[in-house]
C-alpha cells in the first residue's frame, strides 16, 4: 500500500512551499499537517471513498498528472454525477479535507501553491450532454464534458458555443468556467460570461445550489453565474452549466501581414479598429513562438473572419486594402482548412511545454505599442502574443529574471494594468506573487470567500491573495 508514504509526502511538500525545512520526511508526524486541514491519514482517504462509491471512484495516481504540489502520488475522486460529487464533499467535509477541484488536471499549475491539498476532486467522469435543444440555441452539460467533444456534436446542427481557450481537446468546460478563459475569438464572441445562462454548484459542504437557468431570458437580481465564472474553484465545484449558443458561420477564413517590427502591424490594428471590419480573432504573434509562415526576424498580425461567404470575401479585401496603406505589408490569406488548422495550433502550442515561463499582461488596447516597447526594452529572447482586440499580451519565455518582472509589473500597474505569472517555476513563484497586486477589491473577494467556504477548504490558498 504506498497511501501512507503519500500523506508524509504531501506534508513534506507543504513545508517545503513554505519555507520550512525538513531533514528526514519520515520524521513527520500526521499531527503536524496543522493546515493541511485534516489529520485522516491518506490510505483511510481512498478506503473511505472507495467503500462509499466503488473503487473506480477513487484512486492513488502518479503526481505526474493533476499536478498540484510535488507529491509522487495523490488520491483523486471521480464522481459520476452531482449527487456522488456532493456526498463526496459531505464526507470531505466530516473528515475537514482540503481539496482541490479539478476537470482534466491540464492546469492545476495555475495559481500559488495550494497550502493544502489531502483530495483533488475531478470531474472528469461527470461528462455528459444532459439537455441539447437546437431549436432554442440552448445545452446543459455536466462539468466534465470537453469543450471539444461539445462542440463537435453541435457542429452537425450548425452552432457552437463561442469559446476558444487555450489549450487543447482535453480541457473540460467546467476547467474553462471556472477560470474564465478565453481564446483569440474574444475578439468577436466576449468571455465565457457572455454565454453561461445557468449552472449548479456543490458547495464545500456538500450542498447543491443552482444560480441562473437553462432559458436565455431568466436573469433577476444578482446574477451569480457572473461571480463563479473566473472563480477558481474557490467558491465551489461546478457541476452543471447551461449555454446559449451561436450558429456556426458558414465561412472561415484568415489573413496573415507581416512586418519586421510590431509598429506597422500596430498601426494596422488602429485603422481596422477605426474601419467597419470586425475581424473574429486578431492577433500580433513575433516570431519564434510557433511554426509560422513567415518572415523569421519579425511579426505577423493574424487576422481571422468567422461570417458568412460574402461578408468574408469583402472583409478579406478590405484589410488587404488597408494593409497596402502605409507600409504596403506583405500578406498570406488562408483557406478554411488552413485557417482552422492555424488557429488550433496557435492555442495548443501555447501550453506546449516549449515554455518555462508564461506572463500575461493587461492593459488598455490603445498602449500595446507602448507594452511591447517596454517588453522588448526590459527582457531578451521572449516572445510575445497580443490579443490586438483588448491589448492582453502574453509573453512566453524560458526562465525569466523575477527583478526583471517586478520591473515590469510595477511599470504596468503604475498605468492602471495587471500582470499575472500564468506559468512559472516554483522558484520564481516564491520570488514574484503569481496575481499581483488586486487593489481594493480583495477585501470583498475575501468576505464572499468566507461565507461560501467558512473553513477555507476549497483550493486554499491558490487565488488572488492567498484566498
Ligand atoms: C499550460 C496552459 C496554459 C493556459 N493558459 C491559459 C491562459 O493564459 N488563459 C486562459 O484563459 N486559459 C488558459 N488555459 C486554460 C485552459 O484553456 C482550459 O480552459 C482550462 O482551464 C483547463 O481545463 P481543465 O479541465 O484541464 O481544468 P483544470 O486544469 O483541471 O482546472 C483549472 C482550474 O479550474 C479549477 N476547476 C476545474 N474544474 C472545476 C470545476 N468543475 N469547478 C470548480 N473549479 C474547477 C481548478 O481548481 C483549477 O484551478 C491554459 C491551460 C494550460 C494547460
Amino acid at each position: 500500500m504506498r497511501s501512507a508514504p503519500l500523506s508524509l509526502n504531501c506534508a513534506a511538500t507543504w513545508y517545503k512551499a513554505n519555507d520550512i525545512q525538513l531533514e528526514n520526511s519520515s520524521d513527520i508526524e500526521l499531527e503536524n499537517m496543522s493546515n493541511s486541514g485534516s489529520t485522516v491519514p491518506s490510505d483511510k482517504i481512498l478506503a473511505r471513498l472507495q467503500k462509499a462509491f466503488g473503487e473506480d471512484r477513487a484512486q492513488l495516481v502518479d503526481g505526474e498528472r493533476f499536478r498540484v504540489l510535488n507529491e509522487e502520488y495523490r488520491i483523486i475522486a471521480f464522481p459520476q454525477n452531482i449527487d456522488e460529487l456532493s456526498e463526496v464533499l459531505k464526507l470531505a467535509a466530516a473528515d475537514n479535507l482540503s481539496l482541490i477541484p479539478a476537470g482534466a488536471g491540464t492546469w492545476l499549475d495555475m495559481g500559488n501553491h495550494a497550502r493544502a491539498c489531502d483530495l483533488i476532486v475531478s470531474t472528469a467522469k461527470m461528462s455528459r450532454v444532459l439537455e441539447y435543444e437546437p431549436a432554442d440555441l440552448t445545452a446543459t452539460v455536466e462539468a466534465g464534458c470537453t469543450l471539444a467533444t461539445f462542440n463537435r456534436k453541435a457542429a452537425e446542427d450548425k452552432q457552437f458555443i463561442p469559446i476558444d481557450p487555450f489549450g487543447d481537446d482535453r480541457s473540460t468546460i467546467g476547467g474553462t468556467i471556472a477560470t474564465g478563459s478565453y481564446g483569440p475569438i474574444r475578439c468577436a464572441y466576449g468571455t465565457p460570461r457572455d454565454w453561461l445562462i445557468g449552472l449548479r454548484i456543490v458547495h464545500a459542504d456538500g450542498q447543491i445550489t443552482s444560480a441562473g437557468g437553462k432559458v436565455v431570458k431568466n436573469v433577476a437580481g444578482y446574477d451569480l453565474c457572473k461571480l463563479y465564472t473566473g472563480s477558481f474553484g474557490t467558491l465551489g465545484i461546478i457541476a452543471e452549466m447551461s449555454f446559449k449558443l451561436r450558429a456556426l458561420p458558414s465561412d472561415d477564413s484568415s489573413l496573415i501581414f507581416y512586418a519586421d517590427t510590431a509598429r506597422p502591424l500596430c498601426d494596422l490594428i488602429g485603422r481596422i479598429h477605426d474601419s467597419d471590419l470586425s475581424p473574429s480573432a486578431m492577433e500580433l504573434i513575433s516570431y519564434g513562438s510557433m511554426d509560422l509562415p513567415m518572415d523569421p526576424s519579425g511579426f505577423a498580425l493574424a487576422i481571422r473572419f468567422l461570417s458568412e461567404t460574402e461578408t468574408a470575401l469583402w472583409q478579406q479585401a478590405e484589410a488587404i486594402r488597408l494593409g497596402r496603406m502605409g507600409s504596403d505589408l506583405n500578406h498570406k490569406l488562408m483557406n478554411a482548412q488552413e485557417s482552422d488548422e492555424f488557429w488550433r495550433r496557435y492555442r495548443e502550442s501555447e501550453i506546449s511545454g516549449d515554455w518555462e515561463t508564461c506572463l500575461r499582461i493587461s492593459s488598455l488596447p490603445a498602449a500595446l505599442p507602448d507594452t511591447l516597447a517596454v517588453i522588448d526594452n526590459l527582457l531578451s529572447r521572449v516572445h510575445t502574443r497580443a490579443h490586438a482586440a483588448n491589448g492582453a499580451v502574453r509573453v512566453l519565455s524560458q526562465a525569466i529574471d523575477s527583478e526583471v518582472i517586478l520591473e515590469l509589473r510595477n511599470y504596468i500597474q503604475q498605468r492602471g494594468g495587471s500582470l499575472v505569472l500564468i506559468r512559472a517555476s516554483d522558484d520564481l513563484k516564491r520570488r514574484v506573487e503569481v496575481w499581483g497586486d488586486a487593489g481594493p477589491s480583495v477585501s470583498i473577494m475575501r468576505q464572499i470567500k468566507d461565507r461560501f467556504d467558512p473553513q477555507g477548504r476549497l483550493n486554499p490558498g491558490r487565488f488572488i491573495a492567498g484566498i
